[in-house]
C-alpha cells in the first residue's frame, strides 16, 4: 500500500496579523506547527502501512523552513518526504497549490491512496484535497472517520455527514480528506525521533518537478486577494428612558422608523 500524505506548515496561532501594503501573513515571529487536522492523515497512513505494509511518502510546498515539519513526520512514522520549494511557487492560490502537489504525485509514480487534512487552520478553504482528485482524475471522499476495508484497488470508508454517518466504497488509487475522529495521532518515540534528525529531506524546484513557472504560484492562480481585513464590530445602543409602558411605545416608533415592524 503506497500513501501519500499531503501537509500544511501553518502558524501556531490564530491570533496572526495581516500585512495591510501586501495582504499576506506576517510571519516573523510566528511558532509554525503541521496543520493539526493533517496530523491525523499522517497517523492514518503510518497505521495503513503498519497494517498492510508499503511506504507513507509526506509531501508539503511550502517555504524552506517547512521542512521542519516533514522531519516531525519522520518521528511518527513517514518514510520518505518531499519538499516543494520555489519562489516560483509564492503566491499561490488554493488552484495553483493543488496543481503543483497534483504534479508532484504524478512524479512520486505508482500510489494507491492519498490523504488530507480536511482543511487548514489558516487558509480554511478545504478546497486543496478535491481540487487534486479533479486533477489527477481520481475519487475523491471527504470527512473520512474510518476506514473499515482496504485491499489492492478497493477502499471502503465510513464518513462524516451532516445526520450521521455514510458508509462508501470507491476503486483505487482515490483521494480521502480526514476527519479528526479517525484515530489519535501517536507521540514521537525516540527512535522516531534520532531517525528525524538525521532524515533527508528530498526538496524539489519548479526544475526538478518540471513545471513552467507561469502554471505555479501566482502566476498560476486564477484568483487574487484584493483586499484582507478583519470584521469591524460596531456596536451601538440606545438606552430608552421612562416608565416601561413608555418604554414599549418608543421602542414600537423605533421599530417602525426602521421598518422593521
Ligand atoms: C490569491 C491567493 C493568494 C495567496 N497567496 C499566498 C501567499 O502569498 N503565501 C501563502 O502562504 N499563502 C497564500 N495563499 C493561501 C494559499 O492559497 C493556501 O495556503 C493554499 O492554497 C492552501 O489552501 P488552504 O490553506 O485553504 O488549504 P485546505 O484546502 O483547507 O487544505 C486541505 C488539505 O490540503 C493539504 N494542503 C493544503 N495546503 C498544502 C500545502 N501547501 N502543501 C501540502 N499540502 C497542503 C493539507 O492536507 C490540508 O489539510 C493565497 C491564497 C489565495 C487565494
Amino acid at each position: 500500500m503506497n500513501i501519500v500524505v499531503c501537509i500544511k506548515q501553518v502558524p501556531g496561532t490564530t491570533e496572526v496579523k495581516i500585512d495591510p501594503e501586501t495582504n499576506t501573513l506576517i510571519r516573523q515571529g510566528i511558532e509554525n506547527i503541521i496543520n493539526p487536522f493533517d496530523t491525523y492523515a499522517i497517523e492514518e497512513a503510518v497505521r495503513l502501512k503498519e497494517k498492510h505494509g508499503g511506504k507513507v511518502t509526506v509531501l508539503t510546498m511550502g517555504p524552506p523552513q517547512a521542512d521542519a515539519a516533514l522531519k516531525e513526520a519522520v518521528s511518527v512514522g513517514a518514510d520518505e518526504v518531499i519538499l516543494l520549494s520555489d519562489r516560483a511557487f509564492a503566491g499561490a492560490d488554493t488552484w495553483a497549490t493543488a496543481n503543483t502537489l497534483a504534479k508532484a504525485i504524478q512524479k512520486i509514480g505508482a500510489f494507491d491512496l492519498i490523504i488530507t487534512g480536511r482543511q487548514t487552520i489558516d487558509g480554511d478553504t478545504g478546497q486543496v484535497g478535491p481540487e487534486m482528485s479533479e486533477m489527477l482524475n481520481i475519487p475523491f471522499i471527504a470527512y473520512v472517520s474510518q476506514i473499515e476495508e482496504i485491499k489492492e484497488g478497493y477502499l471502503r470508508v465510513s464518513r462524516m455527514i451532516e445526520e450521521g454517518h455514510e458508509v462508501l466504497e470507491t476503486t483505487l488509487p482515490a483521494i480521502i480528506t480526514v476527519a479528526k475522529e479517525i484515530n489519535i495521532p501517536r507521540l514521537p518515540s525516540l527512535r522516531g525521533m534520532m531517525k528525524s534528525k538525521s532524515a533527508a529531506v528530498t526538496t524539489w524546484s519548479i526544475k526538478e518537478l518540471g513545471v513552467n513557472d507561469k502554471e505555479v504560484g501566482l502566476a498560476g492562480s486564477s484568483t487574487q486577494v484584493v483586499k484582507i481585513f478583519f470584521p469591524q464590530r460596531v456596536s451601538q445602543a440606545e438606552v430608552l428612558t421612562g416608565e416601561p409602558a413608555e418604554q414599549v411605545e418608543k421602542l414600537i416608533g423605533k421599530l417602525k422608523e426602521a421598518k422593521l415592524i
